[in-house]
């Protein structure tokens, strides 16, 4: 581990990016600290990509100023700082062999060959593709061409890595394990990663801090568990965890506390004989693992996650919502 220091790894002041009419940032002030696994989380178009290409060099700000360990990074070329970036789609190059596209960087700087292919394997077993260097990228699963893309991306050792969706193309199984070994990686060489999501499961199980992203501005930064539990906007609320969003005419109808705007679904709880407000069930998904009802109340509509192994209501039947006081998020002050 390196030893964190005080001046942030990237720092961003009011800095926009702006292409004609489209404001894609807009005056974004960040700080990621050294080590950290910074998450970037938002829909569709809300500006994360564009941020990361300001990190690396290959979009300039339209507006304020961006600093990479204390230096300002204006007029900086991205091969000159200290950051790397795995893409989405990878872009190993075909015709060359995985030793070889892990090698490219060394072999750009004039590093002899014997030299670069002892650091090429070194990287290759590092993300436990150790005999698979003489294989040209075709040959591979999706899962290794994404080692690879990794392996290559961290063999100058950047300072950070910048990581766009880098598990997007992979399927649900292989990206949970991958999760947790880019978490393990990271760890272990703790170098500053910066990664790109629109996957909120994602996010809050990798990263020690997420900036929830839409359009174009942060909404919301901090430790996945305070994204979570103390959402500070609806927008954060609803795009994090598929919140109930809770109009104030609706809050005294289901009898919420004073302030309460949203209600997580897995916090509400159904009987046949509780104390909370009487609905109605309108819909089940069985999901294996949990269940997932809406449930009518009055003129109102909660979205409700129950564990497998809690009874189970169809839909049509009478229950009770009930949640725990502290369950409700209020606004702050
Ligand atoms: P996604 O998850 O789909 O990649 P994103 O959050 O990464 O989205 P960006 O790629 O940063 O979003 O794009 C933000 C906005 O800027 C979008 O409206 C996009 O169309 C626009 N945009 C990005 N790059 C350019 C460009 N080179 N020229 C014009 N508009 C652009």
């Amino acid at each position: 581990m390196t030893t964190p220091s005080t001046i942030p790894a990237v720092r961003f002041r009011a800095v926009a990016r702006h292409f004609g009419e489209v404001r894609a940032v807009d005056s974004v002030d960040l700080d990621i600290a050294e080590g950290e696994f910074f998450a970037m989380l938002g829909p569709s178009g809300s500006g994360k990509t564009t941020c990361l290409r300001l990190i690396a060099g290959f979009e300039q700000p339209s507006a304020g100023t961006i600093e990479i360990f204390g230096e300002h990074a204006e007029g900086v070329p991205p091969y000159r700082r200290n950051v790397n970036t795995v893409f989405q789609d990878y872009a190993l190059f075909p015709h060359m062999s995985v030793a070889e596209n892990v090698a490219y960087a060394l072999m750009v700087r004039g590093v002899g060959k014997a030299e670069r292919l002892a650091k090429a394997n070194e990287m290759l077993a590092l993300v436990k593709l150790a005999n698979f260097g003489a294989r040209k990228p075709a040959q591979l699963s999706g899962g290794q061409r994404q080692r690879v893309a990794l392996a290559r991306a961290l063999i100058n050792h950047p300072k950070v890595l910048l990581l766009d969706e880098p598990l997007g193309a992979l399927d649900l199984k292989l990206r949970e394990q991958m999760q947790v070994e880019l978490k393990t990686l990271q760890r272990s060489l703790g170098i500053t990663f910066v990664f790109v999501t629109h996957d909120q499961g994602e996010a809050l199980s990798m990263a020690d801090r997420v900036a929830v992203f839409n359009a174009g501005r942060i909404v919301q930064v901090g430790r996945p568990e305070e994204v979570y539990e103390r959402p500070a906007t609806r927008f954060v609320a609803d795009f994090v965890g598929g919140s109930n969003v809770i109009e104030p005419e609706a809050a005294t109808r289901l009898r919420l506390p004073a302030g309460a705007w949203s209600i997580r679904p897995e916090k509400i709880t159904l009987s046949a004989t509780g104390n909370g407000p009487l609905g109605r069930v309108e819909s089940l998904q069985y999901q294996g693992a949990q269940r997932r009802y809406v449930v009518a109340v009055g003129p109102d509509r909660l979205s409700v996650v129950t564990a497998a192994g809690t009874t189970a209501f169809t839909p049509g039947a009478s229950v009770h919502v009930d949640w725990p006081a502290d369950a409700p998020t209020r606004l702050e002050g």
